[in-house]
């Protein structure tokens, strides 16, 4: 599943309607630097040969996942001016959460676990999809925090897990396709 991403231009076109009328929001979460802007300038299709340090971007995309076209809305905004009332907006506003560190940094790690606590403060009886997303896999030798301890802690908050390389554009459409597959299992357990 690793060449997911080298398809990413012909099954992220451009925003149409999706198939249930719905722009789901997605909000990245995360530490300063851990790669939420390199995830995010991704999906958008967005050229990252300049290093912007932009904040306060948004981008809407189709994607096409399991035959069925999805619309996503994403927020990385989390950073921008650092506001207590913009965060509090963000805890609220998303349909599903996309919370990055980067395996290189254990702080960015424990930070992750904080916003998941504060995000099931913020949403307490909603069942909202997270993916808990371990950056910059590419960086082997300065990893600081182990796949096993990732995935240890997606089970104890009761989250996705997956590792990515925004450098590399490793796992990336993986995550975004995972994404939408759990805002479907949710609104299918609603419908029934
Ligand atoms: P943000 O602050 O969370 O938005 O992080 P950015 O997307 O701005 O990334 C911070 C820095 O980490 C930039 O210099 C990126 O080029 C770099 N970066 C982001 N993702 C990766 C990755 O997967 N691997 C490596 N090696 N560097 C990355
Ligand atoms: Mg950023």
């Amino acid at each position: 599943r690793d060449s997911c991403m080298s398809d990413s231009s012909d099954s992220v076109i451009s925003s149409g309607s999706d198939s249930d009328g719905h722009i789901y929001k997605v909000v990245l979460l995360g530490e300063h630097g851990v790669g939420k802007s390199s995830l995010a300038r991704i999906f958008g299709g967005v050229e990252d040969s300049h290093d912007s340090e932009e904040t306060g971007n948004t981008y809407d995309r189709s994607i096409i996942v399991d035959e069925e076209e999805a619309n996503l809305l994403l927020y990385d905004i989390w950073e921008q001016d650092n506001s207590q009332w913009l965060q509090d907006q963000c805890m609220r506003m998303g349909d599903a959460y996309i919370i990055v560190y980067s395996v290189t940094d254990k702080s960015s790690f424990e930070k992750a676990s904080e916003l998941r606590i504060q995000l099931r403060r913020a949403r307490q009886s909603e069942n909202i999809p997270i993916i808990l997303v371990g950056n910059k896999t590419d960086l082997v030798r300065s990893r600081e925090v182990s796949v096993d301890e990732g995935s240890a802690c997606a089970v104890v908050f009761d989250c996705k897990f997956i590792e990515t390389s925004a450098s590399l554009h490793h796992n990336v459409r993986t995550l975004f396709e995972g994404i939408v597959r759990q805002i479907r299992l949710r609104r299918d357990s609603r419908e029934e």
